[in-house]
């Protein structure tokens, strides 16, 4: 029998070599748990933004632990990362960033109820279409937050966290740029829309429109 696949309800999103514990809002102290895998220059890292964190190895972290484990196993002994790099949703990443310069903070959504159900249609910055996200689960409101679509006192959301992920894996050479102005072109396209298509599993189904 198949695994079950731990991206399904997952609360880990990730960025390069940094995965992240999204909170859980019924929690009485919640905390959003970072790991960062070593490099061939650093070694692994861990923080948590809960005040426990700072005296001991906390709940959130020891999760994230688990959870890290259980995707790892899941995906053969990679990191989702690798394994996003190797695969077709990276290739059309970059073939689709190529020719669209749409960015996550750029576009726009529309919600069409259709029957039961409800489909998200995403435009771009000059309403164009973008794509239609037809899956009615849990995973459209990840995307929806991934987007950073929600309110702005909404508790760390998936997009923040995405940018604070970025933030902690970025390299001395990005730093060097960034600080005079520039990024590197790995930032612009992990900055585009479509580099989205990283999260994308089976349970993630999206019509194409481009
Ligand atoms: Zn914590």
């Amino acid at each position: 029998m198949e695994p079950p696949n731990p991206f399904r309800q997952s609360r880990i999103e990730f960025h390069r070599q940094g995965l992240a514990l999204v909170p859980d809002e019924s929690e009485r102290r919640p905390g959003v748990a970072y790991l960062i895998k070593a490099n061939k220059r650093d070694p692994s890292r861990r923080l948590c933004s809960c005040s426990l964190s700072a005296r001991k190895t906390c709940n959130h972290l020891l999760k994230l632990a688990e959870e890290y484990k259980a995707l790892v196993s899941f995906l053969g002994g990679k990191i989702p990362d690798e394994v996003f790099r190797l695969s077709t949703w990276y290739q059309l990443a970059t073939l689709l960033a190529r020719e669209s310069k749409e960015k996550v903070k750029s576009v726009k959504l529309q919600f069409i109820e259709k029957g039961a159900s409800r489909i998200i249609r995403i435009l771009g910055s000059k309403d164009q279409d973008m794509a239609f996200y037809l899956s009615p689960g849990p995973d459209a409101g990840r995307l929806i937050e991934r987007l950073g679509q929600v309110p702005a006192n909404a508790v760390p959301n998936r997009a923040a966290i995405i940018e604070k992920l970025a933030e902690l894996t970025v390299t001395d050479n990005e730093r060097f740029f960034n600080q005079r102005g520039y990024k590197t072109n790995g930032q612009i396209f992990e900055e585009h829309f479509w580099y989205l298509l990283k999260t994308f599993t089976r349970e993630e189904l999206i019509e194409l429109l481009t």
